[in-house]
This record gives structure tokens, C-alpha cells and sequence, in this order.
């Protein structure tokens, strides 16, 4: 597959080069170009498929051409080795849960994906290659986890000191081997514009043979696809799902998103959203302006510009008419998502995580107004990672899964650093 620049101002690659440059030169998104049609046995067939089948046949036009089936399958069985399942709760209603995965929140499966991917197109090069990265808290971990161990990289983690959980903390710092932790001595912005900083130097880049491992790359985009598909396959009842996803950057739906367009079935979308509401205001009124990033229960969604939306309308070809048949945006209130969080525990008994809140909030919403359908919300978060605020609703405790247990008590492993990309530059040259 080639994939080619939203902003059409730079060359065309395949696979390898787009996951190695994450960003375009022309600093635009990647773009597939053009979308393949599941086949029919994928879609009609999916129920006696194995897992790591369909997700190889969801993959493979992507990154086959690059990467041998013998290796893209052992890729994509190492992503998935852990249960996505489709859970119950009403008839109407069901959850999608994707937190069982090492660091209890969805990004696992995209960071594991490329890290794979990472170090086979390593194995092509005597070059060693070095991820830089900087996190706010749950990117962190799922790549330190990711990349734990992959011959032939380098990871360099920027986190901001006293800004993250200590469950997030201990994921970051205490896996060692090829993962380094920098704590900053500032804020998540300053982590941020040390790696910027970085990346804009080309020399630099080539020499250190540096990539980002940021939510916008292609082989953390493309394999979320699968989650949907799993989904399909336990998917029961006569009438096609909606499905709600809560969304920040918006890298999750358009996958979905995505899976659709090449022939899953769906019966509508929903992009939940916390405060930051500039999508449901934009398919509002047709006008697109990002508002200041409002701080909410669901954090991780705290994004007011965000960068995968541009993908959304690539796939409907800018045409909003359309677009807005499939899909509805919702914007829901710290109110409405502790609510949320009562009434699931209330009825069914279901503990949920402040982002799968705001999604079963928009779903249930949804439903009461089409009261034909039935769905699933998607949950992305075991709600331990966010258990201050969770306890705080329910008054609940809420015990930690014992790989996490183990975890926090593991020594953690960071250097302290002053925030100055050239204090981290030569950290890298010394690798
Ligand atoms: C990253 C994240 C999201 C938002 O996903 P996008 O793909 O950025 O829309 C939602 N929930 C959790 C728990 C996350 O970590």
C-alpha cells in the first residue's frame, strides 16, 4: 500500500517509511491510497475466523507489502494476546472492552503493533533506531510496555516530574532493559517542545535514526481496526450496531470509521466527547473552531484540535452530508459522566472508567431517541487507572489487577533532567 499526505506536498511511501516518519515531511498526516474491501468471508464468515485471521486479513493490505505474511502474522498474534471481549449489560446495550491488554487502556494494541513492526524494519538496517517520545500519563506506558524487549530499539520516554499517576509512573520507570524514563523538571508542554525541537532538526533525525511513536502514526492507526471486527464477531443480534467511541484525537473512531468503509457492518456512529466539543460543534454548524482545552473526569480526552478528524473526512471525501449520516457527535457534561458512572453501577452492577462513561452516556442518549436499535459503547480504561475520581463518585474501592499490583511496588527508574533539548540530545548520542 502506498500512503500519501493530506496536505498532497510530499512523495508518496509504502508502509515502512510511513510508519519510520510518522508525520509527513510536509508535516501532514498519512493517508492510505485507497481503501480495500474486506471480503466476504471476513465479514459473513467472521464468527468461526480465530482472532489473529482477522486481524492478518485486516492488516495485510496495509503493511503486506512490506512486511513478509510469515513475520505480519506472528505480528499481529503477539498484538493480540489478550481478550477484547464484547460484555453484556442489557439487551440494548452492551460493552466493548478494550482494557485487558498490559497497560489496562486501548492504546496496547496499536503501541504493540508498531513496536513489532519497528523492530523487524530495525532487523533491515545496522542502524539502531531510537523512539522518541513524550507523555502526559497513558501513551507512556503502553509504549514502554510495547517496546519492552524489541531487539534493535531504543526508547527514550519525556515525562513531566510530579505530573502523572503513580500507577502511570511505574509503568514508564521500571521496566528497564531498552526502555529509559527522562523525568522533566517541567511540564508535559515543555517534554513536548524538547521533542518537537528534536524532530525538526533533519540531520539530527537521520543520524539518530529517530522516530516518534505518536497516535498519529500509520501502525498505531490501522490495526484499532481490529477491535471492531472482534466486536462483529461476537456481535449477536439480527440488527447492525451502533457503536459509540469516546473520543480525544480522534484516532480510534476513524479506525472504526475505517473498518466500515471497507465493508462492516454498522448501523451509526457516535463520537462521545467530553467538554472539548469542537466536533460536535463543527457537524453543528459547519464551522470548525477549536476551542481553549477545558481539564475533565475523562482526561485522556482533553483535546480540542484533534489532529485524526482530517482522516474522518478524507474517507467521506470532505462530503459532510454524508458523513453526518453515519456519524453524530455528542458532548457530555462532568455531570452527565459521574451520573453516567451511578446509574451503570445502579443498573447492572458495571463499574466503568470516566471515558467509557462518556461513551455509554452518549449511547444510552442516543438509543432513547431511536428505540429500535441496539449498540455497544466502547470502554478503553480498566477504571483502577482512574480510580481517584472513580472512588470519589461511587465511594467504592476498586482493587488493583495484580500485574498492576506488582508493578507499583517495583523500584522506580528515571534520571532527572533540566527541561533542554540539549541535555536530551546528548543523552540520545550516548545510547
Ligand atoms: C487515548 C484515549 C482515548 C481517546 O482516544 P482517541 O483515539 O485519541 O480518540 C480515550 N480513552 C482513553 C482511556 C485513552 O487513553
Amino acid at each position: 500500500m502506498k500512503f500519501y499526505s493530506l496536505n498532497r506536498n510530499a512523495d508518496q511511501v509504502g508502509f515502512r517509511e510511513a510508519t519510520i516518519n510518522g508525520l509527513a515531511p510536509d508535516k501532514s498526516l498519512y493517508f492510505p491510497a485507497s481503501i480495500p474491501a474486506f471480503s466476504a468471508q471476513l465479514i459473513n464468515e467472521i464468527h468461526s475466523l480465530p482472532n489473529e485471521e482477522i486481524a492478518f486479513e485486516a492488516i495485510r493490505p496495509y503493511a503486506g507489502g512490506d512486511i513478509p505474511s510469515a513475520v505480519l502474522k506472528k505480528i499481529v498474534t503477539e498484538t493480540i494476546n489478550f481478550s477484547i471481549p464484547l460484555v453484556k449489560l442489557s439487551d440494548r446495550i452492551h460493552s466493548l472492552e478494550l482494557f485487558h491488554g498490559p497497560t489496562l487502556a486501548f492504546k496496547d494494541v496499536g503501541a504493540r503493533f508498531m513496536s513489532r513492526c519497528l523492530g523487524y524494519f530495525a532487523e533491515q538496517t545496522d542502524k539502531k533506531v531510537t523512539v522518541l517520545v513524550a507523555t502526559s500519563g497513558d501513551t507512556g506506558g503502553a509504549v514502554a510496555d510495547g517496546f519492552y524487549d524489541v531487539e534493535g530499539v531504543q526508547v527514550v520516554i519525556l515525562y513531566p516530574s510530579g505530573k502523572v499517576s503513580m500507577v502511570q509512573e511505574k509503568q514508564l520507570t521500571t521496566l528497564g532493559k531498552n526502555i529509559h524514563a527522562l523525568e522533566i523538571k517541567g511540564n508535559f508542554d515543555d517534554c513536548q517542545r524538547i521533542v518537537k525541537d528534536i524532530f525538526n532538526n533533519p540531520e539530527l533525525k537521520q543520524d539518530l535514526f529517530l522516530t516518534s511513536a505518536n497516535s498519529i502514526n500509520v501502525a498505531r492507526w490501522l490495526p484499532q481496526q481490529f477491535y471492531y471486527l472482534f466486536a462483529w464477531k461476537q456481535w449477536a443480534s439480527p440488527i447492525k450496531p451502533v457503536i459509540s467511541v469516546p473520543s480525544g484525537n480522534f484516532g480510534n473512531l476513524c479506525a472504526a470509521i475505517l473498518a466500515h468503509a471497507s465493508g462492516m457492518p454498522v448501523d451509526h456512529f457516535i463520537a462521545a466527547c467530553n467538554s472539548n466539543d469542537t466536533i460536535p460543534r463543527y457537524l453543528q454548524s459547519g464551522e470548525y473552531r477549536p476551542s481553549k482545552t477545558v481539564a475533565t473526569l475523562s482526561n485522556a480526552m482533553d483535546v480540542s484540535d484533534p489532529s485524526n478528524f482530517v482522516r474522518i473526512e478524507e474517507i467521506y471525501q470532505q462530503d459532510t452530508t454524508s458523513l453526518k449520516k453515519i456519524l453524530s457527535a455528542i458532548s457530555v457534561t462532568e455531570e452527565e459522566t459521574s451520573n453516567a458512572i451511578l446509574n451503570a453501577l445502579d443498573l447492572y452492577g458495571y463499574q466503568m472508567d470516566p471515558h467509557g462513561a462518556v461513551a455509554y452516556y452518549a449511547l444510552e442518549n442516543y438509543l432513547h431517541q431511536h428505540g429500535d436499535k441496539a449498540g455497544y459503547f466502547v470502554e478503553t480504561a480498566h477504571p483502577v487507572k482512574f480510580h481517584d475520581s472513580v472512588e470519589r463518585i461511587t465511594g467504592k474501592s476498586i482493587e488493583l489487577p495484580p500485574a498492576v499490583a506488582a508493578q507499583v511496588i517495583k523500584e522506580k527508574n528515571a534520571l532527572l533532567m533540566d527541561a533542554e533539548a540539549d541535555l536530551i540530545i546528548d543523552f540520545l548520542r550516548s545510547l
